[in-house]
């Protein structure tokens, strides 16, 4: 990668990490999921709102590091709108990207994040918010953590 994409893909997240987008509660959310990072110490929630197969709205409150709310940000910019199908498999393609594995599909402005794959612990920082996202549309209601901690786990 060049080193003025480097910078371009920086000037993104730390625009997104200043100014998220969709950073609120949301009242009438039909799903939820709270996502955790405890390496890093990033906390947020995701909210939805489904209307039928289609996200009509998503917003997320949290805080963390600068990847974290602008791998949030980034993620409700992009699936505001979409079918259930298409932003699990864009969970997919970010997660390859993120982790170094790219599939190959255009995901857009979300090269930007494609720079983590290099630092190993910011990969979940990046992840997160899609892990969320992923959970909240499977209705699950467990809280997402990027440690596989156990029920009972004192921290
Ligand atoms: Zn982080």
């Amino acid at each position: 990668m060049s080193a003025e994409l480097d910078e371009l893909y920086q000037s993104i997240i730390l625009d997104h990490n200043r100014r998220p987008k969709n950073f609120r509660e949301m009242e009438d959310a039909t799903a939820k999921a709270d996502g955790v990072n405890p390496l890093c110490g990033d906390q947020l929630t995701v909210w939805l709102k489904m209307d039928g197969d289609q996200i009509a709205d998503v917003s997320f409150r949290g805080q963390g590091c600068a990847i974290s709310k602008a791998s949030a940000s980034m993620m409700t910019q992009v699936v505001k709108g979409k079918s259930r199908t298409d932003a699990e498999q864009l969970f997919t393609d970010v997660h390859a990207l993120v982790t170094g594995k790219p599939t190959g599909a255009d995901v857009g402005s979300l090269k930007a994040l494609s720079g983590v794959s290099k630092f190993p612990l910011r990969v979940k920082c990046a992840s997160l918010a899609w892990h969320a996202m992923h959970s909240a549309l499977q209705g699950s209601a467990a809280p997402v953590s990027t440690e596989a901690e156990g029920p009972g786990s004192a921290s």
